[in-house]
């Protein structure tokens, strides 16, 4: 479940929308991006800049740039992610897990750079797509059997479909 990588890349949406930088407000990095064992007292501008950083680089993914270069850039950040191995067990058997170490922001670059490493090596990029509601623009991944999914959410969805509806029946 990729969950993380669009959370952070849909911080932009704040930026473009409502000129805020959510990156940059610890209080809000706490209660959105970061779990509650995770909180931070405080954080470095160099950590919200590489967040930054990390962010541009997810979203180019998701919009299908993909290069050997991006292939080298997401292999630094996997190769500075710590994980370490976990037996766990599931119905009917044990099986071995990675799970990432280190502080909130490591384990949110951990897990970030291991989902896209994923979305990529899954050929799951062409299932990113961008909500169609224009006032949203959201990322998400469709995983619909026909992938025709093209809002992020049933209450964009709704939204316009009430409003083609009123259009065509000029309401
Ligand atoms: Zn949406």
């Amino acid at each position: 479940m990729c969950t993380r990588s669009f959370d952070l890349v849909n911080t932009f949406w704040h930026l473009e929308y409502e000129k805020i930088e959510k990156l940059d407000n610890l209080q809000w990095l706490n209660t959105y991006l970061l779990p509650p064992e995770d909180q931070l007292d405080t954080i470095s501008e160099e950590v919200v800049t590489a967040l930054k950083e990390l962010r541009r680089f997810a979203r180019a993914l998701f919009d299908g740039n993909i290069s050997d270069d991006a292939m080298v850039k997401l292999n630094g950040y996997l190769a500075s992610a710590p994980y370490y191995p976990v037996v766990e067990t599931t119905e009917d058997r044990y099986r071995v897990t990675f799970k990432p170490d280190g502080d909130g922001i490591e384990k949110l670059f951990a897990d970030v750079a291991l989902e896209l490493a994923n979305l990529m090596t899954e050929a799951h990029l062409p299932s990113v797509k961008r909500c169609q509601n224009e006032a949203c623009g959201y990322y998400f991944l469709d995983s619909s059997k026909n992938q025709s999914r093209k809002f992020c959410s049933k209450k964009c969805n709704n939204l316009i479909k009430t409003r083609n509806f009123r259009a065509r029946h000029k309401i």
